[in-house]
């Protein structure tokens, strides 16, 4: 219920129309699971963090319609970059009309490939410390291999946010209890969740919003 509060008095009112567009017709596409998309509420944080660090170069770990991507792009400025990562693009041409009428697809290069031999490409592209935003919302199995990956492209004082780190409220029940098809994805998202708590490079949030979106400040 106060999830709901939140978002009908602070993120609805106040989400651009462009997003509401993307978010509409993902949620109406036949072929689009819509509960991939980033939740509203923790899109409108990322949006905040992105102004408040004064983002200009940012790298995102799987865009599906483009919400996130969306949200990112509107929140750079003109001549910000993003580096957008999916390993299919088929989900992408849908959203991106929506993103070429708001005029901000020039701020975005699309990478279709598996992530992690990507993010090693960028590297080696003399990339390193140079990404002041990260966002990672893919295979969670992955998250702490994107994460070893992103240390190192995320400059000290950057921001790498982490989606679905609450993995629908699964990685806080008993072990017996959850469906066997989200097992996998609730033992990985508990193993990540303890290592970034143990992980002294960064300065940590995970907040509830959404599906949970975990905030990293680089320190070092
Ligand atoms: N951020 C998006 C939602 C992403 S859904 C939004 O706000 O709408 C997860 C996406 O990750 C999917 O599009 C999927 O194709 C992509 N993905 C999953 N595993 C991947 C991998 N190993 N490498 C690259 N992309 C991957
Ligand atoms: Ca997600």
């Amino acid at each position: 219920a106060a999830g709901q509060y939140v978002l009908e008095t602070s993120v609805f009112p106040r989400e651009p129309q462009q997003l509401k567009e993307l978010r509409d017709l993902t949620a109406t596409h036949p072929s689009c699971r819509a509960m991939m998309a980033t939740a509203p509420d923790a899109a409108q944080l990322m949006g905040l963090l992105i102004k408040l660090i004064d983002a200009k170069k940012t790298i995102e770990v799987g865009v599906f319609t483009g919400y996130s991507l969306l949200l990112t792009a509107l929140s750079i400025p003109h001549d910000g970059k993003i580096t957008a990562i999916d390993m299919s693009r088929e989900s992408y041409e849908i959203g991106l009309p929506v993103i070429q009428k708001a005029g901000v697809e020039h701020k975005i290069e699309f990478v279709e490939s598996e992530a992690l031999p990507a993010l090693d490409f960028v590297r080696q592209e003399g990339n390193e410390g140079s990404y002041d935003f990260a966002y990672v919302d893919a295979d969670k199995v992955n998250y702490w291999n994107y994460h070893e990956r992103l240390m190192k492209l995320v400059r000290v004082g950057g921001i790498i946010a982490y989606d679905n780190t609450l993995w629908g409220g699964t990685v806080a029940i008993p072990p017996d209890s959850v469906a066997g098809s989200h097992r996998g994805g609730t033992e990985a998202t508990i193993q990540f969740n303890k290592s970034l708590a143990a992980d002294p490079r960064v300065d940590i949030s995970l907040t509830p919003l959404g599906d949970g979106i975990t905030i990293c400040r680089r320190i070092y």
